[in-house]
């Protein structure tokens, strides 16, 4: 399959690792949007959020959980965003969470 993020994961294309277990990649977003911008993927190939079984969203949650919680990230905070299809930005078509912090994050009301 031609999917950019499953090259990733397969170490075909390089990408700055931050962390993995047996079923989630996580690595640094090539074109940040804050300070830290993380990209939390499935081992397995989805489409998209609405796509993916609720037990392996649950699998990518656990680790931004892990993650943010040993990065100290929580303390501070962090956001969670996921894009579906056009209206919502998607532009790789492998399920994916951005996990932004690292700073005071603007929209949605701050
Ligand atoms: P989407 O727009 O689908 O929600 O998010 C895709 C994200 O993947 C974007 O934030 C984009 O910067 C990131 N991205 C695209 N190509 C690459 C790449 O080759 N390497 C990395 N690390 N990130 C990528
Ligand atoms: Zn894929």
């Amino acid at each position: 399959m031609d999917c950019l993020f499953c090259k990733i994961i397969a170490g075909e294309i390089p990408s700055k690792k931050v962390f993995e277990n047996d079923k989630v990649y996580a690595f640094e977003d090539i074109s940040p949007m804050a300070k830290d911008h993380y990209l939390f993927v499935s081992k397995t190939h989805t489409k998209n959020v609405n796509e993916t079984p609720t037990e392996l969203i649950s699998d990518i949650y656990f680790g931004i959980k892990e993650f943010t919680q040993d990065k100290n990230l929580e303390s501070s905070g962090f956001r969670v965003v996921t894009n579906v299809n056009q209206h919502g930005g998607q532009t790789i078509f492998h399920t994916h969470f951005h996990v932004l912090g690292g700073e005071q994050l603007k929209g949605f009301g701050s």
